[in-house]
């Protein structure tokens, strides 16, 4: 961390900071300048609130060079992570992996249809809700988990690694048989609870920025997964509210590099939730991969614009091959496979 103390700071003010820095277990390095005392801090400057300092009197800006997330940063592992699933699909290398299902599953007959055209496209990944979290408590909340061993089977029949919801910490004990990743919705980003008790689980988690996270706050998350010795977190970019309207959600692309740089994490676009809207889909998709994404959330349905949750953002499965196509195009272009 580095101090500026202001140019009329007096021998007593520094000495008060360099006293409290101390007291945090800080070492001080003080430096005087032409016009100001820059005192620079080495140790465990990650855990210390820096508004303590910068309340002190005589303090200008107080900069903190260490980030607070050890284990997802860069640092921890320069290469990136690669999550592994049992049937050998993977998600983070090259290869671009497509996770794709309903927003819900509805019933034996839709989620089968849907997987066999997950595994014709080549995909790995066959995402739908069991537990959906609603903003309206009279919506339709999803199957439970009848549901999930729907999915399960169909996933079993062709392959496929399940990707589902869980919404607390008493629904992952019976979700584990019928799981191959979890996910951790907008809404729960920030629910550290169950992030703690998914950190002791040895599955991979797809965790999903908040509505109103920043990507520090995403990283701090997927810390308290990984500080449980869970380390196959997979960090998604679904859209984030901004006081633009013409879209359900904002898609921040620039999210994707600076995850990227930042962690070692692979990362997911969902252009999906990303838009809120099946005609801005294929663009998002395209703009995610072009921007380094490692893998795609995509909600399907055979009958899309019949879907009983996320209907106007579900593509259709003649839409999702299409798309699928025009993007191993694109992968190839940005040096990836697809
Ligand atoms: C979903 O994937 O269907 C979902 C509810 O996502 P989010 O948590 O991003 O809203
Ligand atoms: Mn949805």
């Amino acid at each position: 961390m580095i101090i500026a103390m202001m140019e009329e700071a007096t021998e007593e003010q520094i000495v008060a900071v360099v006293d409290a820095m101390t007291e945090a277990g800080v070492n001080v390095h003080l430096t005087t300048g032409a016009s100001q005392v820059i005192l620079a801090g080495v140790g465990p400057t990650a855990e210390v609130d820096l508004r303590k300092f910068e309340l002190l009197p005589g303090v200008l800006y107080v900069h903190r060079i260490t980030v607070p997330y050890k284990l997802a940063g860069r640092a921890f592992r320069s290469e990136g992570t690669v999550v592994e699933f049992a049937n050998g699909a993977t998600i983070g290398g090259e290869k671009v992996a497509v996770i794709a299902g309903p927003c819900a599953i509805e019933n034996e007959e839709q989620i089968h249809t849907i997987a066999k055209r997950v595994k014709a496209v080549g995909a790995g990944f066959l995402r739908g809700g069991a537990f959906k979290p609603r903003s309206s408590p009279y919506a339709f909340q999803g199957l439970g988990i009848p549901g999930l061993k729907l999915m399960h089977e169909a996933a079993q029949e062709n392959g496929l690694v399940t990707v589902t919801e869980v919404m607390e910490i008493a629904q992952i004990e019976p979700m584990l048989p019928y799981t191959g990743c979890f996910q951790v919705g907008a809404r729960n980003m920030q629910n550290f609870n169950l992030l703690r008790e998914l950190g002791q689980v040895r599955k991979p988690v797809l965790l999903k920025r908040g509505i109103a996270a920043t990507i520090e706050e995403l990283l701090l998350s997927s810390e308290y997964i990984m500080s449980g010795g869970n380390y196959e977190v997979i960090l998604c970019e679904r859209g984030i509210r901004t006081y633009e309207t013409a879209t359900r959600n904002t898609m921040d692309i620039a999210a994707i590099p600076v995850l990227k740089k930042l962690s070692h994490l692979p990362v997911a676009g969902d252009p999906s939730h990303g838009t809120g809207r099946r005609d801005m889909v294929p663009a998002m998709a395209k703009a995610a991969v072009a921007a380094g994404a490692d893998a795609l959330l995509i909600e399907i349905h055979p009958n899309a614009d019949k879907a009983v949750s996320d209907a106007a953002q579900t593509l259709f499965l003649d839409q999702f091959e299409k798309l699928v196509a025009e993007l191993r195009l694109l992968a190839e272009a940005v040096g990836r496979t697809l």
